[in-house]
């Protein structure tokens, strides 16, 4: 089971056709056991009949799938009247909900896979290099390379210049082929690790392409992955809340000269809806009531009860949860923040394709 963007594309689609409540989605972190029966009672009573007929069935399933699998940090998506069940695993904590609604609840997924970008480690020193490629949190691929420079020209009475000078030289063909190797995994995200020069030097030798995706070196012992994968942690946050601030300064200075920006929710949503929207930034943790009408495809915020295009019932939303399922659909970049300009002009801000 995989988890992060990969899953977003199985789930930001499906819909209730007949726009009932019958999709289940369940994060679960396994600490508190009675946090799904104590959800799970409260929405049995909100729901309609059939949907509550649905809800118990989709509950029984997913019990049945979580006794044969134990887990912790999970999401699962069901729904028994659409034969749909989608379970998915998480390296890293998530937050408890249960949710039923017209279609899955994906935020958590969206706000995790922007948190937890894919990145790929260099350790290495002049004749050993290690590559970890880490996406969702997890290694995700390894490879080991090593050189036999010194015991090849070691023995037999040579002059140290010329030991020197070939020693420098299969450095050079091994750090060449460790390149190698980096160019076919990745070119962006790139933390180059290890103790001394060795890092520096491979560096330097790097494809433009290459040396443009470095984002930090590290000093560490060759043997110290464990303080790597803690300091890539970091290295990765800082680097997100700093494409944050960018994108919000940018944003800032497009909406000074009536530029390529949207911001608040019903511009926002008009945007997304157009397909308009190039990057999207979501305040974390931010809701927002709404309504939508599945016959004329229409959201807005605030609570209505009968559409007034068509008369017909409304479903109510979280219009945030809206916005970036639309914003996914459309293929948008989808990014969480806390910086506090959002409070004032968000909780939604976005760059435009075009106007
Ligand atoms: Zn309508």
């Amino acid at each position: 089971m995989k988890a992060c963007d990969e899953s977003l594309p199985g789930l930001i689609n499906v819909h209730d056709p007949d726009n009932e409540n019958t999709f289940v989605s369940l994060y679960f972190d396994g600490s508190e056991e009675h946090f799904i029966s104590h959800r799970e009672k409260v929405i049995h009573c909100l729901l309609t009949p059939d949907e509550a007929k649905n809800f118990l069935k989709t509950m029984e399933t997913i019990q049945t799938y979580l006794t044969k699998n134990k887990a912790a940090n999970y999401a699962i998506f069901a729904s028994d009247k659409n034969n749909f069940f989608k379970a998915l695993t998480f390296p890293m904590a998530i937050k408890n909900s249960l949710s039923v609604d017209v279609s899955p609840y994906i935020h958590q997924i969206a706000e995790l896979a922007d948190a937890w970008q894919a990145y790929t480690l260099v350790l290495l020193n002049s004749n050993h290099a290690k590559i970890f490629s880490f996406s969702c949190g997890e290694i995700h691929g390894e490879e080991d390379l090593s050189a036999d420079i010194m015991n090849k020209h070691k023995k037999g009475g040579m002059s140290q210049a010329r030991f020197q000078r070939l020693r420098k030289g299969s450095i050079d063909v091994f750090l060449t082929e460790v390149a190698e190797a980096l160019g076919k995994i990745t070119q962006e995200n790139i933390i180059l690790a290890g103790p001394g020069e060795a890092k520096k030097q491979f560096r330097d030798m790097l494809p433009i392409q290459l040396q443009k995706g470095v984002i930090a070196e590290v000093n560490v012992d060759i043997d110290d992955e464990y303080g790597l994968f803690n300091e890539a942690v970091e290295i990765m946050s800082e680097k997100g809340k700093e494409e944050h601030r960018l994108f919000l300064d940018l944003i800032q200075s497009e909406i000074l000269k009536n530029g390529l920006a949207v911001y608040g929710i019903q511009e926002t949503l008009t945007a997304v809806k157009n397909g308009q929207v190039e990057t999207l930034l979501v305040e974390k943790d931010a809701t927002q009531k709404g309504w939508i009408c599945e016959q004329c495809q229409r959201i807005e915020d605030g609570t209505v009860s009968v559409c007034p295009g068509c008369g017909k019932d409304t479903s109510q939303v979280n219009i945030i949860e809206e916005i970036i399922k639309i914003a996914e659909r459309t293929g948008a970049i989808v990014g969480f923040s806390q910086d506090e300009r959002l409070q004032k002009i968000g909780p939604v801000v976005g760059l435009l394709r075009y106007k």
